[in-house]
């Protein structure tokens, strides 16, 4: 039988989940935590909710999944030696595949869960996710039924969502309110720009509603889920003894929700109604909604009884802490491809014309393409010396098969290098060579080392972070010195929603209340990219860049090459190396 993992963003609310039945419950402290805007728990708190957990035979998770800098090692190192001291909780959630690595070096007997900020959604993650320590890995809530049915059939625990709110990028991977308000929520700090108004058909175009799976137990019990996880740690102590206790009796039950039921979830929160567009396939603007005056009326009606906890019967089976084991560096893999200093030109969406390449060849230490535009272009073997071809941000399961042939077709083309974004496709690139993307979530020096062992060639440092803040590491680095960030990558096309699809060449603009536009771009499968509406500009840095061991400086388009006049102007304004004379972004260059 799975197990319940219910959220406590308090300590009433751990409480609540605790009289209403969950077997697990996870909860963050004052730092590196992904809800830093709950009201989390002190050291005090914690000490006490790591003894109700105990006495009750409760399993204690502790949410460590934000991105961390090199100068955070210091105070973790000190929260987690009073962690293990006072509340031994029974497992940790981490996001930070370098933090992970240092946790198992510093901390060897604890479990690891490789948090859902992680991006992972494919058996191709499971066999590093293990060698890192990671005993569970909790799977990005994009997947479809058939995908979490095979990444299940792996030898790891599974652990899945099955009710709460749903972010429109796929976790882990959003930069908006980074980037347009420097609350970043690879920090925990997320300011939700996605909830608010847009101009178009639909006024949310970004504001999904809740995800409810309570249809669909028996077939997510078959499939071999360890644990049931319900998101909500900045919600009620009555959303989350409601939620909890209905999901304990489907569970014990091996069923699906009542009429009653359903009612009673939907009464408790709901944005005008759940989706379970992801898990059925069923992908569109039907999955989209806000929180209406009739939803919140309803909340008022729900009352919960008096809480009473009574401990479970048995206690749990300790799961076994996994050791670490370092990859082997293999040595010919990284000898890196010859240009691994100068300008990466980033062709976004979709390629240039071959012309274009041809034009900027000389120029470019590395050119990169999307492998899913590549057999448009005529010719592209000419110039597949400098070519990397990058990889779809999300590879499921089902998309792998169609992403090893186009990998086929660049190889054939005599292209050597890949660009990828989550080193779970390590196993598809073969012997290509790897250059790790902005994606990879690089802030810390742990993580460098990591990829380094992985034997990548190259890797982008976060643009969530200023290069100088990382140590020195064998490895090349590389920066984005020009372009609009992607500041959301999105499974629904957005343009759909706004009511500008245009299919083959989908593409638009999303304009918020300030009038303010964010391009928007088709990715692989029709999935789209929200770009941010200024550029980065830090080419006038490079020579500051270099002192802090950059050597590879990305200008990243997404169309600029339509007017070929500007487009000549912008590269030479980057080979310069000159101050911009349009509106810009520093981002979070120090
Ligand atoms: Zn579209």
């Amino acid at each position: 039988m799975p197990f319940l993992l219910a959220p406590a963003g308090s300590p009433e609310c751990l409480r609540a989940a605790i009289a209403a039945g969950a077997d697990e419950v996870y909860l963050g402290g004052d730092a590196f935590n992904a809800r830093i805007n709950a009201k989390n728990f002190g050291n005090k708190e914690l000490i006490a909710a790591g003894e109700t957990c105990k006495i009750n035979n409760v399993r204690l998770f502790i949410t460590l999944n934000t991105l961390v800098a090199d100068r955070d090692f210091a105070a973790l190192r000190e929260y987690m030696v009073f962690l293990e001291q006072s509340v031994q909780p029974d497992a940790y959630i981490v996001q930070d595949i370098g933090l992970a690595v240092w946790l198992k070096k510093n901390f060897p007997d604890i479990v690891l869960h490789a948090s859902t900020q992680m991006q992972q959604h494919s058996s191709g993650a499971v066999s590093l996710l293990k060698a890192l320590g990671f005993s569970r890995i909790v799977l990005a809530r994009e997947m479809s039924d058939k995908n979490i049915k095979t990444v299940c059939q792996n030898d790891i625990e599974c652990e899945v969502f099955v009710h709460g709110a749903l972010c429109v990028s796929m976790s882990g991977g959003c930069l908006m309110s980074s980037m347009i308000g420097k609350r970043s929520g690879n920090r925990g700090e997320c300011a939700q720009p996605c909830r608010l108004k847009y101009s178009g058909k639909s006024e949310y175009p970004l504001s999904l509603k809740d995800l409810c799976l309570a249809e669909h137990i028996p077939e997510l019990t078959a499939m071999g889920v360890t644990s049931f996880k319900i998101e909500g740690r900045m919600k009620s102590p009555e959303y989350v003894y409601t939620v909890t206790e209905i999901y304990r009796r489907l569970i014990d039950e091996n069923r699906s929700a009542t009429y009653t039921e359903n009612a009673r979830l939907r009464a408790v929160f709901s944005r005008n109604g759940f989706t379970d567009g992801y898990f059925t396939g069923k992908i569109g603007p039907s999955m989209f909604g806000i929180r209406s005056e009739s939803d919140k009326k309803l909340a008022k009606t729900i009352k919960t009884e008096k809480l009473v906890l009574s401990p479970r019967e048995e206690p749990f089976k300790k799961t076994a802490p996994l050791p670490l084991i370092l990859p082997h560096k293999n040595t010919e893999m990284i000898i890196p491809p010859a240009h691994q200093k100068g300008f990466v030109l980033r062709f976004e969406s979709r390629s240039p014309g071959i012309g274009v390449i041809k034009k900027y060849y000389e120029l470019a230490a590395r050119i990169d393409l999307p492998v899913w535009d590549l057999e448009r272009l005529d010719g592209i073997n000419k110039y597949s010396e400098k070519i990397s071809v990058v990889l779809p941000r999300t590879i499921y399961d089902s998309d792998s098969g169609e992403v090893q042939r186009l990998l086929g077709f660049a190889k054939a083309a005599g292209i050597t290098q890949v660009t990828l974004s989550n080193v779970a496709y390590l196993g598809i690139c073969g012997d290509f060579y790897t250059h790790g993307d902005y994606s990879l979530n690089v802030t810390n020096t742990e993580t460098l080392s990591l990829l380094e062992s992985l034997s990548l060639s190259s890797v982008m440092i976060s643009p969530e972070i200023s290069p100088r803040f990382l140590s020195f590491s064998p490895l090349a680095k590389e920066y984005i010195v020009y372009g609009r960030l992607p500041l959301m990558q999105t499974e629904n096309c957005i343009q759909k929603n706004i009511g500008n699809c245009r299919r083959d060449n989908c593409g638009g603009t999303l304009t918020d209340r300030t009038n303010t536009d964010f391009p928007v771009r088709r990715e692989y499968k029709h999935r789209n990219i929200i770009y941010n509406s200024v550029p980065l500009y830090l080419a006038d840095k490079i020579n500051a860049l270099k002192k802090s061991d950059v050597g590879l400086y990305t200008l990243l388009f997404i169309d600029e090459y339509e007017n070929e006049r500007e487009f000549d102007k912008l590269i030479t304004l980057c080979t310069q190396k000159a101050p911009a004379p349009f509106a810009l972004t520093r981002g979070y260059y120090k």
